[in-house]
């Protein structure tokens, strides 16, 4: 870390500390970091029984960090904000009272770069942009931000402005939860395809800093209707065991990362008892090699991190931590090159993927050398997706025939090793869409598509055809070529819809 970080960090003001996030700690090896277990792992000894190896000691300087976190009411504490003026930090806190903001010191001190903004990639990625918002949105706030206005006529606006955001996008609310056998939803799960399950721990439903683009924003904004959530690690495992024909389990969020080892712990050792077999693949969502890698290094429950990822591994599972980045810029520090190291060293297969999004990385040469620093670190490439039509989508979306594009000159660039990314991929509701590329076929130019994921799985890897439309950013806004009314699965899928918002 450099002297300048120091020096920041030394005149950094107060700022918000989250309440599940690292604190600073005293020591990190080998000492009271060791969380209890929970009752349910405590009564099966054999499998969860911790590993004998230890995982390689963190460097000296990777000691504990303080982790300082500023929300939208701190814009003003960051002192490189005060760089600008008065009417863009005005902007941003219009924009920051509708959608979620949240940055740390490590993004600002390491991350960006700031002789660069506004277009520095990572300033586009964690700072609110006036443009996020829809003009008449925008103004509707601002004039009552500047009118001083009534507290509830502000966060009635809010939330009207918010709702037309498209908060949950592909009907995740109505169709991807599970029902239980009394035919109730299930809070903080979704099942939409046949072998994976997502789960949601509430102490997990925050991020080490937000992405302006986050799609599940409306996890974040405090409104109880919109949040995915499930404190009930219970609820999660009698799920499972009721659902043999699961055999992947995604943990995500917000950021699972964000959680202390000990609540990590209580959802995931249980699932080294044998009845729970099936459960071949733990998947972990996560940004925090990118907004807080010392959560990996220097935090005070780190090394039990370690051990409880390694304890799953020496167990059998597959576990894949899937990190989420954007921009080659995230891979460049010491601490984030540490930190991946320490992982990979349990086992945990660490694949990478993000969306292609205007304004950060819709160009094919960062692309390639997001993917190519990654390979050369250890990571998978696996997913570019397209970003999802929710939130300030109008902003950061790029066009279809435009995302093939990067990512045809992107995985060009290459080497085999890397070209395990896929793309560019819609996570829509019938499924997960790939665009293969856009060709012409009988004199008609069209879009190649196919499932890579689909609500049946008999749909996927059916190659697929749209009219070519160089200005549809999302499925929805495809129709299909050759003259055909409709698409192979629709009247499948649009059944299956029927039945899951009847419940
Ligand atoms: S890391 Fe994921 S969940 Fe967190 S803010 Fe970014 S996109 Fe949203």
């Amino acid at each position: 870390m450099s002297a300048q970080v120091h020096a920041l960090k030394a005149a950094t003001p107060r700022a918000a500390q989250q309440p599940d996030a690292p604190r600073p700690a005293v020591a990190i090896h080998g000492q009271a970091a060791h969380a209890p277990r929970s009752a349910a792992a405590q009564t099966h000894a054999d499998p969860a029984a911790r590993p004998t190896q230890l995982v390689p000691p963190v460097a000296q300087h990777f000691a504990p960090t303080p982790f300082k976190v500023f929300t939208a009411r701190d814009l003003d504490r960051i002192p490189q904000i005060t760089r600008l003026t008065p009417e863009q930090r005005f902007e941003m806190k219009v924009v920051a009272s509708v959608l979620p903001f949240r940055v740390n010191q490590y993004v600002i001190d390491e991350l960006i770069d700031w002789a660069d903004v506004p277009h520095d990639p990572i300033f586009q990625l964690t700072f609110p942009q006036r443009g996020m918002l829809a003009p008449e949105h925008y103004e509707r706030i601002a004039r009552l931000i500047e009118g001083d206005a009534d507290k509830d006529e502000l966060e009635q606006a809010i939330a009207e402005v918010r709702h037309a955001l498209n908060p949950h996008p592909a009907d995740q609310m109505q169709m991807n939860m599970p029902l239980d056998a009394d035919g109730n939803r299930i809070d903080g799960m979704q099942h939409k395809y046949r072998e994976t399950v997502l789960f949601f721990p509430s102490q997990g439903q925050t991020c080490h800093a937000y992405c302006t683009f986050c799609f599940r924003w409306a996890q974040f904004v405090g409104d109880k209707d919109l949040r995915i959530a499930s404190s009930e690690a219970r609820v999660l495992h009698d799920y499972l065991l009721a659902h043999t024909e699961v055999t992947d389990l995604l943990v995500t969020g917000g950021d699972p990362m964000v959680m202390k080892t000990r609540h990590l712990r209580e959802y995931l050792e249980p699932l080294l008892r044998p009845e729970f077999d099936h459960i071949q693949t733990i998947r972990i969502g996560s940004k925090a090699l990118t907004f807080w890698p010392h959560r990996f290094l220097g935090a005070e429950d780190a090394d039990d991190l370690m051990r409880l990822l390694q304890q799953l591994v020496e167990a059998g599972k597959h576990v894949a931590l899937m990190a989420h980045y954007n921009h080659w810029k995230e891979l460049e520090t010491e601490a984030a090159h540490a930190a991946i190291r320490r992982i990979r060293a349990t086992g945990v297969v660490i694949r990478a993927q993000g969306p292609l999004i205007a304004h950060i990385n819709d160009d094919p040469a960062a692309w390639a050398r997001l993917w190519k620093t990654g390979v050369r670190l250890g990571l998978v490439p696996y997913y570019m997706f397209v970003e999802r039509d929710t939130g300030a989508r109008h902003y950061f979306e790029v066009p279809l025939a435009r995302a093939w594009e990067i990512y045809q000159q992107a995985i060009q660039q290459v080497s085999g090793l890397a070209r395990t990314a896929r793309g560019p991929s819609m996570s829509a509701s019938p499924g997960k869409v790939e665009i293969q590329g856009v060709t012409e076929i009988a004199g008609e130019k069209v879009f190649v598509l196919r499932f890579i994921q689909g609500r049946n799985p008999d749909w996927v890897q059916r190659p697929f055809f749209a009219k070519f439309d160089p200005q549809a950013t999302w499925l929805d806004q495809l129709v299909p070529a050759f003259g055909e009314e409709k698409w192979f699965w629709q009247d499948e899928y649009e059944a299956i819809r029927e039945e899951k918002l009847a419940v």
